[in-house]
């Protein structure tokens, strides 16, 4: 397989000194950003490279994993 499974990142607000460095190193679509200009925490990555998590100066960017659509582990159903 060499797609990785999508995560949704997070960003410590506090933490965040605004540098745009994971902005800058995102290989996503012009866009993945927040209004914070940060790269985006409302909608999953399927890149899932997590070079904006290595480049963080602060550490403040972490994720988690999305299930995929249609996959077996979703949450949708009891
Ligand atoms: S790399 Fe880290 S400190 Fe810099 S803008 Fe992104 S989340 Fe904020």
């Amino acid at each position: 397989m060499s797609k990785q499974q999508p995560v949704l990142f997070s960003i410590g607000w506090n933490a965040c000194i605004n540098c745009g460095a994971c902005v800058a190193i995102c290989p996503q679509e012009a866009g993945f950003v927040s209004p914070f200009d940060t790269i985006a925490v409302d909608r999953p990555c399927d890149i899932a490279c997590l070079l904006c998590e290595q480049i963080c100066p602060v550490d403040t960017i972490t994720h988690q994993p999305v299930p995929r659509p249609g996959g077996h582990n979703g949450v949708n159903g009891q």
